[in-house]
């Protein structure tokens, strides 16, 4: 089992790299000289300064309480007009967990989030 720098591939761009090395060309484009002290070109070289690796993001998954249903009439209200969950949530620019609060749990939303729903679905639910 050949370890990952002894791939086949990996093989064919360290010959690559130490060809262009010989020719005194940037070893990551090939195109421009490389310059001095370095095995790259300087545009290269740059460029893998601002080099920042990606942040994975995070997806946190929390689970409710309970998926039984509490608000009831909110739910029906959802149903009635067709959206799920995190639908309705992008739609009020809230959280899907929010809603599931909402739903799920016997959270009150802020009056804002309260205001945004009843203009959505037509109804106080927290009356
Ligand atoms: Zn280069």
């Amino acid at each position: 089992m050949p370890t990952l720098t002894q791939t086949p591939g990996a093989i064919a761009m360290r010959k690559r790299r130490i060809k262009l090395q010989q020719l005194g060309l940037c070893t990551r484009c090939g195109k421009t000289p490389s310059i001095e002290d370095s095995t790259q070109c300087e545009n290269c070289r740059s460029r893998k300064k601002i080099h920042k690796p990606k942040l994975k993001e995070k997806t946190i998954v929390r689970k409710c309480k309970s998926w039984r249903i509490v608000n009831h009439r909110f739910v029906d209200g959802l149903k009635r007009i067709g959206l799920t969950i995190p639908e309705f949530a992008v739609a009020i620019n809230v959280t899907a967990r929010q809603v599931e609060r909402w739903a799920f749990e016997e959270v009150m939303p802020k009056i804002e989030n309260r205001m945004k729903v009843k203009a959505l679905l037509g109804e106080d639910y927290w009356k």
